[in-house]
C-alpha cells in the first residue's frame, strides 16, 4: 500500500504514538526534500514557516515549519519538522497535492516527518490512517435556498425528503437561488425564462438570478475541490417531476444544465459527494 503522506518511498515508523508522543514520526534515510503530501482533501488552516532547527524547543515552535489541514466531520492533519511548505492557509487541497517537503525543523533530532490526526481538537494514533482514508462521510454539506413568492425562502442542507429536502415551493416560479457549501468553492449560473444566461456567481457571494424573474435553467460546477462532484437536479412548472441530476464540471464550455428551456424551475435539490461515490 502507498503512502498517504509521503509522495515517494513508502512509510517507515521510527517513532510510534504513544502519551507522550502523541503522533508518528516517519523517518527515511538522506530524505531531506521529500514531497510531503496531503492525506486528504481538505482545507489549510495553519502554516507555521521560517523555522529552524531548535532541539528542545516546546509548544508550537517544537513543529518547525508545518501545515495543518482540516477534512471536515472534525478530523484533522498536521505535517512538521518541514524544511519547506507548498501552501497558504485558506487553501483547498486535494488528496495527494504537496504540502511541502520533509525536513529537520523544530525540536527535532534529524530529516523525519512528524504526522499528527486529531478527531475533534484531540490527538489521536495515526498509525491506521498511514494508508487509508480517515472515517470521514463522503459528502460536503451544502446549504442553499431560492427566492420564491417574494421572498427567500429558508435554507436548507443537502437533498432529503419532504418540504425541507428541497429550496423552492412546488407550483411557484423561483426566480433566485444562493448556495453555501461548508467548504470550497460552488459556481453557478442560472438561465431567465425567455431570456439568456446571467454570468456566473461564485459561492462566497452574491446569488445567481433577478428576484422576480423567473430561471427555467441551473448549471453548477466546483471550481476547487477535484475529489467531489456538485450534483443536482430541478422540478419544472408543469412538468412536475423531478428532472434527471446533472453533475457539474470544472470545464466552463460543459453545456449540460438542469431544466427545460421555457419552463419555469420551481424546485432545487443540491448535493456534493465525493467523486465516485
Ligand atoms: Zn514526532
Amino acid at each position: 500500500m502507498a503512502s498517504r503522506i509521503l509522495q515517494k518511498g513508502t512509510n517507515r515508523i521510527t517513532q510510534g504514538y504513544k502519551v507522550t508522543h502523541k503522533g508518528v514520526d516517519l523517518g527515511r534515510v538522506h530524505a531531506i526534500g521529500e514531497p510531503i503530501i496531503a492525506h486528504s482533501a481538505g482545507v489549510v488552516t495553519l502554516v507555521q514557516t521560517g523555522q529552524k532547527n531548535n532541539k528542545g524547543s516546546k509548544g508550537t515552535a517544537s513543529y518547525g515549519n508545518f501545515v495543518k489541514v482540516d477534512h471536515g466531520d472534525g478530523y484533522e492533519t498536521l505535517y512538521a519538522h518541514l524544511a519547506s511548505v507548498n501552501v497558504k492557509k485558506g487553501q483547498a487541497v486535494s488528496r495527494g497535492e504537496m504540502l511541502g517537503t520533509m525536513g529537520n525543523t523544530g525540536n527535532s533530532y534529524g530529516i523525519h516527518l512528524h504526522f499528527e490526526v486529531r478527531r475533534d481538537g484531540v490527538r489521536v494514533d495515526p498509525t491506521p490512517y498511514l494508508e487509508a482514508d480517515l472515517p470521514i462521510t463522503e459528502r460536503i454539506d451544502v446549504r442553499y435556498r431560492a427566492y420564491s413568492g417574494r421572498r427567500w425562502l429558508p435554507w436548507v442542507q443537502n437533498c432529503g425528503a419532504g418540504a425541507s429536502g428541497y429550496a423552492g415551493v412546488f407550483g411557484q416560479a423561483t426566480s433566485a437561488l444562493q448556495v453555501r457549501p461548508e467548504r470550497g468553492t460552488v459556481e453557478y449560473r442560472v438561465h431567465q425564462l425567455g431570456g439568456d444566461w446571467l454570468p456566473w456567481v461564485t459561492s462566497q457571494k452574491s446569488w445567481a438570478g433577478v428576484r422576480g424573474k423567473a430561471i427555467d435553467a441551473l448549471q453548477m460546477r466546483l471550481t476547487d475541490l477535484p475529489d467531489y462532484t456538485i450534483c443536482y437536479r430541478v422540478t419544472s412548472l408543469k412538468t412536475a417531476d423531478w428532472h434527471q441530476w446533472c453533475e457539474g464540471t470544472a470545464d466552463p464550455t460543459g453545456d449540460g444544465y438542469a431544466g427545460v428551456l421555457g419552463y419555469a424551475i420551481d424546485g432545487v435539490q443540491i448535493e456534493i459527494v465525493k467523486a465516485g461515490a
